[in-house]
């Protein structure tokens, strides 16, 4: 069985993913934290993403795999703090444009998820990913709702920002992610519709399980 949970940043899609796959004692695998962990590497080792042989020696040589506890790893490094960064938020839509880019990440996906039950939370997974996907949610809520969660989150990492930059870089991201040419951000046809706005974190967990689960 795939849950497929999309939508714009921000919107809840981790905190809710990750309590839909506790409740139902399955997979969660967050494709976010994936292209943000590529874009991680990618300005480590200080890779021109334009030189496409570079690009497609580092594609093939990088290792992303996920801990016991479910974060995220390069070449067996914990990168899970690293890449929540503000510096990576504002890097990470231009890295995830790049087809080549996708089409590894996609691959992996595919992979984790192929054999077990999973919920998978994005921007293509009901989509692209996986457009045959039992069940398909789209995530959105208020610009200012997403801005205040986000702050409280990057406070916690003790990250400095202010609410004005994250609205910014939101706005930013979706507007990237939702025009770009390969697999953009996008509301599945089939897929419902949860508006998180006024929601709390367990109402939203409730009303996917509940679908899921009926
Ligand atoms: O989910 P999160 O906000 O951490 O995702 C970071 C970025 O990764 C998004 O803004 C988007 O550019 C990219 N992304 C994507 N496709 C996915 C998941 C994330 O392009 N399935």
């Amino acid at each position: 069985m795939i849950i497929a949970i999309d939508g714009p940043s921000a919107s809840g899609k981790s905190t809710t993913a990750k309590g839909v796959a506790s409740r139902l004692s399955i997979t969660h695998l967050n494709t976010g934290a994936m292209y943000r962990a590529v874009t991680w590497a990618i300005r480590e080792h200080g890779i021109d993403i334009r030189d496409k042989s570079k690009l497609d020696e580092f594609l093939n040589s990088v290792k992303i795999s996920f801990d016991q506890f479910n974060n995220i790893c390069i070449s067996g490094k914990d990168v899970s703090k690293e890449i929540s960064s503000t510096d990576i938020s504002i890097m990470v839509s231009s890295v995830s444009a790049i087809p080549e880019i996708r089409e590894k990440m996609v691959q992996i996906q595919r992979i984790i998820s192929g054999k077990k039950d999973c919920v998978l939370e994005g921007r293509d997974i009901g989509t692209v990913v996986f457009p045959n996907a039992e069940y398909k949610f789209y995530l959105v809520a208020d610009t200012l709702v997403r801005a205040k969660r986000r702050y409280l989150e990057l406070k916690e990492n003790g990250e400095n920002c202010t609410l004005d930059a994250i609205i910014k870089n939101i706005n930013d991201r979706d507007e990237r992610d939702s025009t770009r040419k390969h697999s953009p951000l996008l509301q599945a046809e089939d897929a419902i519709l949860i508006d998180t706005s006024k929601l709390t974190l367990d109402e939203q967990i409730e009303k996917i399980v509940n679908i899921v689960i009926q």
